[in-house]
């Protein structure tokens, strides 16, 4: 603790705190993640946020992409249960989606929605539909911010309307869009932006990054990131957080979104710190930090 809301994470507290595996347990003890992200000119994006889910340590993840997409994911991520939300809108002019999207929503204990997801109509109305969950934790990232940005831009959303289920995952440029700031005012005030302008919970990304609760949340909480190194700024390492913070959200539904959030970034640091003990910071890549997971989770 730094001040009497802010925390610190060290890595003991990984240990006693992050949901533990218990002897006499299945799949169903872990949690089910769903990950609808990808479009038909992005494929890596779902895939990274789906396979650090599954290392983090969550029971089954289920993927919902662009039919383009299904036969590599499925090939890259045998683990996963892959489909598509595309055939959900080619009936029927309003577009509603239907059968597989909603049995997926009522399936999942935790929703990630935004990665390589695009701008489409289809994109949009799958955010508008996520963004009425209200029973399940829901981490929003990449194109499901900027989709959330325009609906608040139009003045069809507001920032302070989403509930604390909701994590969003913005970096200083999504987060400025989010709150018509400048990326400066942003950077000189992160404890305020990840906390003071919503209920719902956000992981503001950064070298430093901030996790706040909801302005409303009763003792609210900051986490101030100490993990992690320059390695992590390359392309794919904002969409494996996301699902690292999703894994680890399934497996216990009771921690709070915050904790959940915090732990992922601080896990997705420590990769960072593991891999460049040994090899070169330049050389990371996204896949690398999902595979350095294996390594920084507790054993
Ligand atoms: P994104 O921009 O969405 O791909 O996310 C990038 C991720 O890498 C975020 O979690 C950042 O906090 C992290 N990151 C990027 N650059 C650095 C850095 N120089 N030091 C520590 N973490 C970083
Ligand atoms: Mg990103």
């Amino acid at each position: 603790s730094v001040s009497p809301k802010a925390y610190t994470f060290e890595k003991n507290d990984l240990y006693c705190m992050l949901p533990q595996r218990k002897m006499r347990t299945n799949k169903g003890s872990y949690g089910k993640v769903l990950v609808i992200a990808g479009c038909e000119a992005m494929c890596g994006a779902c895939y990274f946020s789906a396979a650090a889910a599954y290392r983090a340590g969550c029971g089954l993840v289920r993927v919902l992409t662009a039919k383009e997409n299904m036969q590599i994911l499925k090939t890259k991520l045998p683990e996963a249960i892959v489909g598509s939300y595309d055939e959900e809108f080619e009936d029927g002019i309003d577009f509603t989606p239907k059968k597989e999207v909603e049995e997926a929503i009522g399936w999942a204990d935790v929703i990630v929605i935004g990665p390589g997801l695009g701008k489409s109509i289809k994109a949009k109305l799958l955010v508008k539909r996520i963004l009425k969950v209200k029973d399940k934790t829901v981490v929003i990232d990449a194109d499901g911010l900027n989709i959330l940005a325009e609906f608040i831009e139009n003045k069809e959303h507001d920032l302070g309307n989403l509930g604390t289920n909701f994590i969003l995952t913005p970096h200083l440029k999504e987060m400025s869009r989010l709150a018509g700031k400048t990326t400066d005012e942003i950077k000189n005030d992160m404890p305020y932006y990840a906390t003071a302008q919503a209920e719902c919970n956000i992981v503001l990304k950064d070298a430093r990054t901030v996790v706040g609760e909801g302005r409303n949340i009763p003792d609210g909480k900051i986490y101030i990131n100490t993990s992690g190194n320059n390695a992590l700024a390359t392309g794919g390492s904002g969409d494996v957080l996301s699902g690292i913070i999703a894994g680890i959200a399934a497996q216990d539904i009771k921690m709070k979104p915050a904790l959940a959030a915090a732990f992922g970034v601080y896990v997705h640091g420590l990769t960072a710190e593991k891999y460049t003990e040994t090899k070169s910071r330049y050389s990371m890549t996204a896949s690398d930090i999902i595979d350095m997971l294996q390594d920084v989770m507790p054993r």
